[in-house]
Parts: structure tokens; sequence; C-alpha cells
């Protein structure tokens, strides 16, 4: 079991049930250096309990460095729920989660995610305080995606503006794989910047939508790679770039709100091989992560949107970093990540130790 946790990661997993509504659950916290953990609640019918155990290691870590590059006083966690929402979903299996997370004391912080809504965040917050995403009508900041999508509209311009001296997207072509929540509104405010757009997603009536709306033009999902575009733009799945699918790539940059793109870290390689500029997904989807933030102080979606802004500024100092440093962008993304805490870790500790002598 630790070793599958690894030696010197995680802070702490957390398993929790309740018979009576069926209720299997592990909380991952990764780190609390920089601030609580927080990390959406997936609720999904994983195949095992080992793999619901391994995607909430994976997940919770990339929570950490995603907030540290964002420069958010917030660590790394996350929430699985085993089971299909659509079958064992319950207020009281809902409520009896949010009992395990208050047991936790505020370490850790939960949000909607992949088979969870914002109206469950209420159900939980029934329970405890430690719930973030509410709907706007419950003071929260509502669906985080909108928000994503201007990130990523933000990480696009600072990503043209390494790569071509201009943040101007107007006249690109960028071509946007699944357009859901996230992708639908990046299709949208690229229409809006003047770029075209080439869409695919498994869901017709999604591309319909774009192809009317937005005068979007449509290819089926394996095209997707195969076409010249000026920016790839990955909104569905992870590991969409991988051995087999970055030869195939004919664009220039690579910018897209999907978790965890690269199937394998040689794929960071690869594309640098290819000379095809990779903006790292955890610094361009995080403005869903810095709107919640934006809840802690009492939501305000002006002070929100500046935050989210931020990313174009955040991004430019990754490229900076790996142009100094001789790396990539990907292993830059994961410096900075890494150094933060390690800055934090260092001056934390004597403050701790105080706290224990005066306790
Ligand atoms: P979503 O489910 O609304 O959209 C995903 C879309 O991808 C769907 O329309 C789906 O039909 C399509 N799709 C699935 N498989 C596909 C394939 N093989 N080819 C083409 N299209 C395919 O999800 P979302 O909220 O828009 O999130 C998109 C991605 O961004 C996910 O990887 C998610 O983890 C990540 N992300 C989202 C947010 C957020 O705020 N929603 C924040 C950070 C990261």
């Amino acid at each position: 079991m630790f070793e599958t946790i690894g030696s010197d990661e995680h802070e702490e997993i957390l398993f929790g049930q309740d018979p009576v509504s069926g209720l299997r659950t592990i909380i991952a916290i990764h780190s609390t250096i920089l601030g609580p953990a927080l990390g959406g609640t997936r609720f999904y019918s994983y195949a095992n309990e080992d793999d619901a155990l391994v995607d909430a290691i994976r997940l919770s870590k990339g929570m950490t460095y995603k907030a540290a590059v964002a420069g958010l006083s917030l660590g790394g966690g996350k929430g699985v729920i085993i089971g299909d929402p659509s079958q064992i979903k319950s207020e009281s299996l809902l409520r009896a989660y949010g009992r395990v997370i208050e047991s936790l004391g505020g370490r850790y912080i939960t949000a909607e995610d992949v088979g969870t809504t914002t109206d469950d965040m209420i159900t939980i917050r029934r329970e405890t305080r430690h719930v973030t995403g509410l709907p706007t009508s419950h003071g929260g900041s509502g669906d985080p995606s909108p928000a994503t999508a201007r990130g990523v509209l933000a990480a696009m311009r600072a990503t043209a503006m390494e790569a071509w001296g201009t943040d101007d997207l107007a006249g690109k072509t960028v071509a946007v794989q699944g357009v859901g929540k996230v992708g639908g509104d990046v299709v949208r405010r690229l229409a809006t910047a003047g770029s075209k757009t080439i869409v695919t997603d498994v869901n017709q009536k999604a591309i319909q939508a774009m192809v009317e709306d937005c005068g979007s033009t449509a290819v089926a999902p394996d095209e997707i790679y195969d076409l010249e575009a000026d920016i790839f733009t990955p909104c569905a799945m992870g590991a969409s770039l991988s051995e087999t699918t970055i030869p195939r790539l004919r664009c220039e940059l690579i910018v897209g709100s999907a978790n965890n793109q690269l199937a394998t870290s040689d794929d960071a390689q690869r594309l640098i091989d290819r000379n095809i500029l990779y903006a790292p997904d955890f610094v361009v989807n995080a403005g869903g992560i810095i709107n919640i933030a934006e809840e802690t102080p009492g939501y305000s979606e002006d002070r929100a949107i500046l935050a989210v802004e931020r990313i174009y500024d955040t991004l430019t100092n990754v490229f900076a970093t790996a142009k100094e440093r001789n790396i990539g962008p990907s292993a830059a993304a994961n410096a900075l990540a890494e150094e933060r805490l390690t800055t934090a870790k260092q001056q934390q500790s004597p403050i701790r130790h105080q706290e224990v002598r005066s306790a």
C-alpha cells in the first residue's frame, strides 16, 4: 500500500465507508504545505478499489502542482466515491461523504468533478463547511468551466506571444478536440477573437452547435490529429498526446484544458523534437480552481476574472524559465511548482515548532 502511495509523496489517505448508504470513498491529501488541500470529488464506477486509489493519488498530486504554479494558497487533494452515480447517488450517501470530509477538520476542501454537480455540493454542505463550487444562488462561484475557458484563451495568447511575437489570435486556425463545457466555450471565445475553428467531438449535437453558432468546420474524432492548424487544443480526455498521435500533428502550438494530456513523460520530449510549443496543461487549465479559490474571501466575479487572466503572466514566466534553464516547458512548470513547495516547507518548519512549543 505505501509503495503504491509513494514514500515521499502523500501526507494522508483516508478510506471512509457508510454501509447504510453504500458510500465507499477514498480522500487523498497530497500536500497542505501551501494551504488546505482542495480538489473535486470524482464519483465513478471504478473497475476495482486499486484503480480508485491510484486515481485519487494521481489527481491529488496534480492539484498540488496546479495550485502551486498558479500562486494560490492551497494544497492538493482529491476525493473519489466508488460506484455508478446514476445508480447509487443519494442524499444520505452525499451527507455521509460530507461527514467524512468534516472529520478532516478543513485539511481537505471539496468541489465538483466528474460525476458530481454543484447541486451535490449543496447536499454535502449540510454536513461540512469545507465545500466550494457552490451555485451562485448559494453564494458560491458556480460552474467553473467558463473560468477555465477564459484561462485557456489567456494561455493561448501567452503561447502565441512566445512563439510568434504577437498575441493576436485573429486569423489563426485552432483545432479543438472536445467541445463540451470548456471546449465549447473556448470555441465561442475564439470566434469572438476572429480565429477559425475546426472542431471534433464524439457527441454530434455538441459539434452541430459549434457549426451553427460559431461557423466552425467539423471533422471526425480521429481526423483532428492530421489537420493543418496553428494551434491544437485538447479539451476532451487525458493522454491524447502520445507516441502514436504526436508524429501526426501539423500544428505549431498546443494549448488545451484537458488534464494529463501527455500519455507519458517522454511525450514532452517528443513535442520538443517536433518543434511544437506545448503549454503545460496544469498551468493552462487552472482557471477553474483560481475561480473557486476566490470563494474564500467572498466571491466577486470581477476579482476572479482578473485572477484568471493572470494565467498569461504565469505561463510567460514558465516559458522564460524553460529558456533560462534550457529545459522544456513541462519540466519548467514542474520545477517552479516544486521550488515554491520547498520554499514554503522551509519557511513553515520553525513556525510549526513554535506552535508545538506554545501548545
Ligand atoms: P465535458 O465532459 O463537458 O466535455 C468533454 C467533451 O469531450 C464532451 O463533449 C465529450 O463528448 C468529448 N469527448 C470525449 N471523448 C472524446 C474523443 N475521443 N474525441 C473527441 N471528443 C471527445 O468536460 P469539460 O468540463 O469540458 O472538461 C474538458 C477537459 O478539461 C477534461 O479533461 C477536464 O478534466 C478538463 N478540465 C476541466 C475543467 C472545468 O472547469 N470543467 C477544469 C480543469 C480541467
